[in-house]
């Protein structure tokens, strides 16, 4: 089915982003993550897709694993910068075939070390222009990327919004929000995206804040906030992890509880493939 049906008809729930294994373990490591968490009856699980093209087939097997599992509404993500459009369609084509139904459109980042990257040079520019490709199928729901402190390319909140609405207006149709920790953030890109007359519905993703040191690497290089009070907190437990993932994982759930009370009942969950996180969290919210 397709997630904007879903998400109109399922009031309340969660979503679950994967990423591709590597390698046997991690194969196991995911189907075991995808056991334990189908007891939530997720809204729809995504799967990640590696930026230049580094894990496309990684993610295709990723993608096929998931659809053994016959209740799940699964949606691969895809990025299109450096691509031409015989390859995306072609991606596409075989998605289609697998019955999938949703598709996660990103322009991605280009490969590590090319700062002067030509944005322009290939088939696809922006993650609007894969939006378009897409609705070419009159077959897919399609979901794009938010942020709400703003893309780090983006010279002003205002600007990220006018390519926001570029975006939208391709034909998106739900949208999922780069992690946050700080809910203002959320609120106010709701807020800045009914200003501009953008309506649909707005997943807020979250990351579980386990060990501040790697968020802090990460939050980083997306331009995301971590409040100074909780990773002063966390960070006087860095020689204690177990701890340290404990207060993470009070947080998010403290997080998440007043996300719910401020009218966001659907939630998107950066899984990491790791179950136990995140089953912490879904318990500590119900
Ligand atoms: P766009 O919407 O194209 O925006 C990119 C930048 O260009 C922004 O600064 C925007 O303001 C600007 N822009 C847009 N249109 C125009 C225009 N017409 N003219 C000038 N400037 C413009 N990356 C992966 O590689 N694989 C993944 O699976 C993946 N999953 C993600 C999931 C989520 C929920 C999020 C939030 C991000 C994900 N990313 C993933 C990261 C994403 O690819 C990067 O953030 C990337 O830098 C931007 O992608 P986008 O689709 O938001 O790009």
């Amino acid at each position: 089915m397709k997630i904007n049906e879903i998400l109109k008809r399922r009031e309340k729930g969660v979503s679950f982003e994967f990423y591709p294994p590597k390698t046997q373990k991690g194969r196991l490591a995911l189907s075991n993550t995808v056991d334990l968490l189908n007891k939530y009856n997720p809204l729809y699980v995504s799967m990640t897709y590696g930026a230049g093209g580094g894990s496309q087939e990684q993610t295709k097997d990723a993608v096929s694993m998931l659809l053994d599992y016959k209740d799940l509404e699964v949606m691969p993500h895809l990025t299109c910068i450096g691509s031409c459009e015989k390859d995306i369609k072609k991606i596409l084509d075989g998605y289609k075939a697998q019955g999938i139904e949703n598709i996660m459109a990103l322009r991605g980042d280009p490969p590590a070390g090319q700062s002067d990257f030509n944005f322009i040079a290939k088939d696809y520019s922006y993650a609007s222009d894969l939006v378009r490709t897409l609705k070419q199928y009159n077959h897919f729901s399609v979901g794009v990327a938010v942020y709400p402190e703003g893309h780090i390319e983006s010279s002003s909140l205002e600007k990220d919004m006018e390519f926001t609405k570029k975006k939208v207006d391709a034909g998106a149709d739900f949208a999922v929000t780069q992690m946050f920790f700080d809910n203002s953030y959320y609120f106010s890109l709701l807020e800045r995206m009914k200003k501009n007359a953008i309506s649909l519905p707005v997943l807020p993703g979250i990351l579980p804040l386990t060990d501040v040191e790697k968020v802090k690497q990460f939050a980083a290089i997306c331009r995301t906030t971590i409040p100074l009070d909780i990773t002063m907190k966390m960070e006087e437990f860095r020689h204690n992890p177990a701890e340290m993932e404990k207060i993470g994982i009070d947080y998010t759930i403290k997080q998440c509880l007043d996300l719910i009370k401020n009218g966001a009942k659907q939630i998107h969950f950066f899984t990491l493939n790791k179950p136990d996180i995140i089953t912490a969290i879904i318990d500590g919210i119900q």
